[in-house]
């Protein structure tokens, strides 16, 4: 099938190369549910061979070895060619993600190409330090990158989480093998077509199309990835874990999932902050992994809050991501829909009450309601699960202790809000929070790439993103010389 112009492809893009596959996943469109053809699920033989190009292209590229102002140059060139196909891109990425296409098009397509210049950038100004010692030695830290990165990404913003994995990996000298989610194939091909058409070394980077338990654990157990570097859900970390753990032990990035607290004080800006919270979770209907799930408000100004909420989530319009316009995202799949509000009956079974939304919206596709859901208790799947959908539970506070007792998580740790206009409270409680970001009178992160993203607890291990995440793609080696 082709979108507009360009193909939807069913196979992988092996040593620059599209190699033909059997299309045995089904690919379908969350916006109208019409399916949009099927996708090859490679085996551990098609990633063995994805591994040996990625290999090869190292050695005969040599791309780690090369003035690192050639990395840096012929990373900016993708970066430019990805910016100049933005339309296409944006129309490849809306086809089956729930990403809209207006939106991708000066969003997500331009802050890709904006990360991979980020990273490259750091290819020719990082290197390793001199250390002191005696005078009787010479000593310093030499780093190299790991060689081929194995990169396993999620089916919410799809070609952005390829780019903070093909952009920090390559400008740190490594070759990629990188497994797109089976319900999101197709920017990740694309782009890794783009980096051949600007002189990027074929099989540099490889896309293998296929599931998790076929395709990504051929990935994650092959002894030739010297590193994974994982964006997904807690469970399919733990299983990647556990099948590191079994079949030789390598290095690992994890980037998991979340189920984060917004803690909103009486003194905050009401209105600067209903427009956050919103912000918070109602993008891409609430499929993000930093999703500010739980809102957590002082009991004074919880009705005052709850008002403005209702009025902001009541003004989504759902719309297609093949739209000129953008609009409201569907789920990404009809059995997600369900999950979601199963989750969101249940509180309700269980007492809670549904402030506004709960349900799925009259039209054709996967489209759920804003929904705000008080009265649960801190042990209600509600609160505890990562939802990924457009719901936040609305739970109440006196004292700033309770905020905190409430904002904690016995597993997540991923990111926080906190509203007050008290300084020393924000100062404070930014310390208390356990969570890899926290933003304060704000909420989500905008072209501030310098800031590494990453989980505390089981929201993850390492950082995407900053100075973290280059050096996370490469590895240290102490040398000490006796003069
Ligand atoms: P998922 O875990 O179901 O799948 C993610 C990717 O992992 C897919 O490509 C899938 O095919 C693959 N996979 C699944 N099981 C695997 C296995 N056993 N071995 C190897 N690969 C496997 O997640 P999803 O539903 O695609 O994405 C949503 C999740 O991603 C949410 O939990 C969200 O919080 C998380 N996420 C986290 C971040 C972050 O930066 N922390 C960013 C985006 C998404």
């Amino acid at each position: 099938m082709t979108v507009f112009d360009t193909p939807l492809r069913s196979g992988h893009f092996i040593a620059g190369r599209y190699i033909d596959g059997e299309g045995a996943i089904e690919v379908g469109s969350p916006s109208t549910g019409a399916a949009l053809g099927a996708i090859a699920c490679a085996d551990a033989d098609v990633v063995d061979r994805a591994v040996q190009a990625a290999r090869a292209a190292l050695v005969s590229s040599g791309w780690a070895g090369r003035a690192p102002r050639e990395r840096v140059r012929a990373m900016h060139a993708w970066a430019d060619l990805i910016d100049a196909e933005a339309a296409t891109i944006a129309r490849l990425e809306a086809v089956c993600s729930s990403r809209p296409q207006a939106e991708a098009r000066v969003g997500d397509v331009v802050t890709s190409a904006e990360q991979i210049r980020f990273f490259a950038e750091f290819a020719d100004k990082e290197a390793g330090t001199l250390v002191p010692t005696s005078d009787a030695a010479f000593g310093f830290i030499d780093d190299a990158p790991y060689g081929v990165i194995g990169a396993i990404t999620p089916w919410n913003f799809p070609l952005n989480m390829a780019a903070w994995k093909l952009g920090a990996a390559l400008a740190a000298g490594n070759a990629v093998v990188i497994k797109p989610s089976e319900m999101t194939p197709w920017t990740t091909l694309y782009v890794a077509e783009l980096s051949v058409r600007v002189g990027i070394p074929e099989g540099l980077i490889n896309v293998v199309m296929g599931d998790g338990p076929v395709t990504g654990a051929a990935i994650t157990g092959h002894p030739g990835i010297d590193k994974v570097s994982f964006t997904g859900s807690t469970r399919a970390g733990a299983a990647i874990m556990e099948n590191i753990a079994r079949t030789g032990i390598k290095p690992m990035t994890l980037e998991l999932g979340g189920k984060s607290p917004m803690v909103v004080f009486a003194d905050c800006d009401l209105d600067h902050t209903a427009d956050c919270i919103a912000r918070g979770i109602l993008p891409n209907a609430g499929q993000f992994c930093v999703a500010g799930s739980r809102v957590i408000v002082q009991d004074s100004i919880a009705e005052a809050l709850a008002d403005r909420l209702k009025d902001r989530f009541a003004r989504v319009v759902p719309t297609d991501t093949l739209a000129d316009t953008p609009g409201f995202s569907p789920i990404i799949s009809d059995k997600q829909l369900r999950r979601i509000d199963g989750i969101v009956q249940a509180a309700v079974g269980q007492g809670g009450e549904l402030l506004c939304g709960g349900g799925a919206f009259d039209r054709a596709g996967a489209f759920y309601k804003p929904t705000l859901i008080a009265g649960v208790t801190e042990t209600s799947p509600a609160v505890t699960e990562e939802i990924f959908g457009p719901v936040a539970t609305f739970q109440t506070f006196a004292t700033e202790d309770e905020a905190m007792q409430l904002a904690g998580h016995p597993t997540y740790g991923l990111c926080a809000g906190l509203f007050t206009r008290d300084v020393g409270r924000a100062l404070r409680l930014t310390r208390r929070l356990e969570a890899g970001t926290v933003w304060v009178n704000r909420y989500g992160r905008t072209r501030d790439h310098i800031l590494p993203t990453g989980g505390w607890k089981a929201s993850g291990l390492g950082k995407d993103l900053g100075r973290e995440a280059y050096h996370g793609n490469r590895r240290t080696k102490s040398v000490l010389i006796d003069l």
